[in-house]
């Protein structure tokens, strides 16, 4: 069977994937660990992505030509920027860009020079298999983190949104930054570290892919104070769930 690459940002989504696994075999290789087993009966190999857009990539490329993949799925959190795009929502990216890729004035701003574009494009069939499992999670959101944590990240109504992921090399938080940003590309839906250069290396590769994050902060000034207290009480609990849900449906 063909099996599927799971690439978690966080260590807490990593050791909730593997909390599925009943058979994992660690096989480092260029200073990662990929874990190789099954998840809800489907071969998958899982790793840590690591942070940052070089580090993330190495880890795609390991994935397409080490672990005879047929489709990568990227699990982590993210900033919010669109106007309705709340902590504890869920975006699944539809296309993604290096929002710190800028070689003008010899290419447009955010054109990766010699791809002739700015956009990479997520797999349509992941995606809609992803939103089906999101919005089943999202809606035993509560019972399944339990009141307090509901009620302390205002966790109730959320919602699940699809369209612009950027990335870049930097943890926005500032509320300055992220107008910039919202100003420089009024569709970006989120801000995270990994996704367009994860969709980068797909391309290359010709390798369906999926990038889905949950949101932790709204990149602001308080982005540092809840990004923490986020990955522990919720994103942990629930991205695995996602994923689990998607492999089984
Ligand atoms: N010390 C932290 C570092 C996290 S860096 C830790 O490892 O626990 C932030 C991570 O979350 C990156 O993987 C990035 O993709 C994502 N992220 C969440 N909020 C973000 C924001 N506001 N800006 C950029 N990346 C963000």
């Amino acid at each position: 069977m063909p099996r599927i690459a799971i690439m978690a940002a966080m260590h807490e989504e990593l050791s909730a994937l593997l909390a599925l696994m009943p058979d994992e075999q660690r096989r480092p290789l260029g200073g990662r660990e990929f874990w190789l087993g099954h998840l809800h009966g489907r071969d998958v190999v899982v790793v840590l992505s690591r942070i940052g857009k070089v580090a993330a990539a190495t880890t795609a490329t390991l994935l397409a030509t080490h672990f005879d993949v047929e489709r990568l799925l990227f699990t982590g959190v993210a900033g919010g920027l669109g106007a309705g795009v709340k902590v504890g929502d869920v975006v699944l990216a539809e296309h993604l860009l290096q929002h710190d890729m800028d070689a003008s004035p010899l290419f447009p701003r955010h054109e990766v020079p010699l791809y002739g574009r700015s956009r990479f494009e997520a797999d349509a069939a992941m995606n809609d298999g992803l939103a089906r499992a999101s919005q089943r999670v999202l809606a035993e959101a509560p019972a399944r983190l339990g009141a307090d944590a509901v009620a302390a990240f205002g966790l109730q109504g959320r919602a699940l949104h699809r369209g612009l992921v950027i990335s870049g090399d930097r943890f926005v938080s500032g509320t300055a930054e992220s107008e910039a940003l919202r100003a420089a590309l009024p569709q970006a839906l989120a801000v995270e570290m990994e996704g367009a250069a994860v969709a980068q290396v797909c391309h290359d590769f010709g390798l369906p892919f999926a990038v889905l994050r949950t949101i932790s902060d709204r990149a602001d000034d308080t982005a540092h104070v809840d990004f923490p207290a986020f990955i522990r009480e919720v994103a942990s609990r629930y991205s695995a769930a996602i994923v689990a849900d998607y492999l089984g449906g």
